[in-house]
């Protein structure tokens, strides 16, 4: 344990008494699966951890209902000072949570640090936005009448996240639920529940000491059928999903069905657009951090790089000689560029890609491997792969979770949006220029079609402060800053009449 794994389990509170679902302080005896957490770095179990049952589902859901009716009246402000406190908890945990994120999920222990600051941040943008749930005044076109609208909570929040953003994605939808006046219900993924766990930990002392009812921060473990269960019940008034293309599409359909709300972040295609008139220096950094980083399993990872045909060659063995220089081992030794993937199945997802690839036509620049020998026993480290390919091959046009980098040449800037646009996906997407004329097309709205666009970043990395999700089949959601918290409120527009008559809208006369 040379880095530190059982000390920091300590710290956060991890033991056998709270391996499961909780509505705050109280942990629930469950008899659910039992699910074996096991990292992807050195393939040891973390802990064992209790799915949550119906029952267990029935029993959140009541408590939380009850919660929302004391929590909705807390005024809005001091809602914020308790999630201020949230932050100030979070400060203190930062690098225990940093290294469990590491080592549960595999991604690098700056990187496990950096979702912890995200977490950070977003507690106090919602302590700011406390103050500042805003509506609009309207003037009435009738005499001695106001009109204003006002935002109202909603209710029950349920939070569905995905596995590798095992805590910040939660914490972008909770602070800001929380100062909404809503209350929270978080199904994390069961490939990192004991994440979660720490995480409850940390609220739960906060609320407690602030004399918060139980079921303000709910937690449930458990798999797709716990989803579902949120998905369909209309108690549910809000689900907010992140995963998959295809756990959204279920997702949106129950709660559609239902005329509930669903807030969806789903997959994405990313691609850079490396222009001749880029600096190829950033261009570099920013492509093979893209694609690289995490191991190339952010919904915002560059899948794609579409380069001009002057300067591919020069691109492409610069990227080759870049990836030579890559480490790939235990996320948490910080020597190391690249950790694990999530576990052996999406190992076995990588290859299939690669072999799919090579099958339409790819051809190998670095080629994929998976890794085997010292440091790789947990089987779940591969080869960071580039591949030259046509934009329109099905693998191209299909997100793989993993370290896969395809090259596209192009002609002119027109054919090159063109291209960057021509996925189902539209999460993230950049250029590298410095020519005005390009970059001011890239963002026009002849250009992207992405919910993120950048000129001279790369594609992953968003800050906290802009709303953050994508178009077509990454769902439309927007999470995190500016107006994004006006979906976990429900709005109502309010007339109000200071006169002695009651003058119809539009001028109709009603007589009697
Ligand atoms: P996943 O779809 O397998 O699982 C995500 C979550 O959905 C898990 O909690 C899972 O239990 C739950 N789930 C699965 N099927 C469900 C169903 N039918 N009903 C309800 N819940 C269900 O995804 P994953 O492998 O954990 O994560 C990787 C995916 O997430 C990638 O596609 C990635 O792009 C995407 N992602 C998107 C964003 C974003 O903000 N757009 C952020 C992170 C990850």
């Amino acid at each position: 344990d040379k880095f530190g794994i059982a000390q920091a389990l300590k710290n956060l509170g991890i033991e056998e008494l709270n391996m499961g679902s909780s509505t705050g302080s109280n942990w629930i005896k469950s008899n659910g699966a039992v699910i074996e957490s096991y990292s992807p770095a050195d393939g040891k179990l973390i802990g064992k951890v209790t799915s949550g049952s119906e029952e267990t589902y029935e029993e959140i859901i009541k408590t939380a209902s009850e919660a929302f009716k004391s929590w909705r009246l807390v005024p809005g402000p001091k809602r914020g000072e308790i999630v201020r406190q949230v932050g100030e908890a979070l400060r203190e945990h930062k690098e225990d949570l940093g290294k469990l994120v590491s080592y549960e999920m595999g991604k690098s222990y700056q990187e496990g640090l950096g979702e912890v600051q995200e977490m950070i941040d977003i507690c106090d943008f919602a302590v700011g936005l406390s103050r500042q749930m805003y509506g609009l005044t309207m003037h009435s076109e009738r005499p001695s009448h106001r009109m204003y609208e006002q935002y109202h909570p909603l209710g029950i929040v349920g939070i569905i996240s995905a596995f590798n953003f095992p805590v910040a994605v939660w914490a972008w939808n909770s602070a800001l639920a929380w100062v909404c006046g809503d209350v929270c219900l978080w199904k994390p993924s069961e490939k990192t529940p004991i994440t979660a766990i720490a995480c409850q930990h940390i609220t739960d002392k906060v609320f407690r000491a602030n004399g918060v009812a139980e079921g303000v921060n709910n937690l449930i473990i458990g798999d797709a059928k716990i989803g579902q269960l949120m998905s369909n019940d209309k108690r549910v008034p809000l689900v907010s999903a992140t995963g998959s293309t295809r756990m959204g599409k279920a997702v949106g359909e129950a709660v559609g069905a239902r005329l509930g709300r669903a807030l969806l972040e789903l997959g994405g295609n990313n691609a850079i657009i490396i222009s001749k008139h880029a600096d190829l220096d950033m261009s570099l950094i920013g492509a093979v951090f893209g694609a690289v980083g995490t191991a190339g399993q952010r919904c915002t990872s560059t899948r794609r790089l579409i380069i001009h045909e002057d300067i591919y060659e020069d691109v492409k063995s610069k990227l080759k000689s870049a990836y030579e220089q890559l480490k790939i081992g235990n996320p948490l030794d910080e020597s190391n560029h690249v950790g694990p993937l999530i576990d052996t199945l999406a190992v076995d997802m990588y290859s299939e890609a690669i072999k799919k690839g090579k099958a339409e036509g790819s051809k190998v620049v670095v080629d994929g491997e998976v890794l085997s020998g010292e440091g790789y026993e947990s089987g779940c480290y591969v080869k960071p792969a580039i591949y030259e390919v046509e934009n329109h091959f099905e693998i191209v046009q299909h997100e793989t979770f993993a370290p896969i980098l395809y090259l596209i040449k192009y002609k002119n800037i027109e054919d090159a949006i063109a291209i960057q646009n021509d996925v189902p996906q539209g999460l993230s997407s950049a250029i590298m220029t410095q020519n005005m004329r390009e970059s001011e097309m890239f963002l026009s709205h002849g250009g992207s079609d992405c919910g993120i666009a950048n000129v001279n970043i790369g594609t992953s990395g968003a800050e906290i402060g802009g709303a953050f999700g994508g178009e077509k089949e990454t769902g439309g959601g927007r999470e995190s800053g500016s107006d994004a918290w006006k979906v976990y409120m429900r709005r109502q527009t309010n007339t109000i009449n200071f006169g002695t008559d009651l003058p119809l809208a539009q001028g109709i006369k009603f007589e009697f």
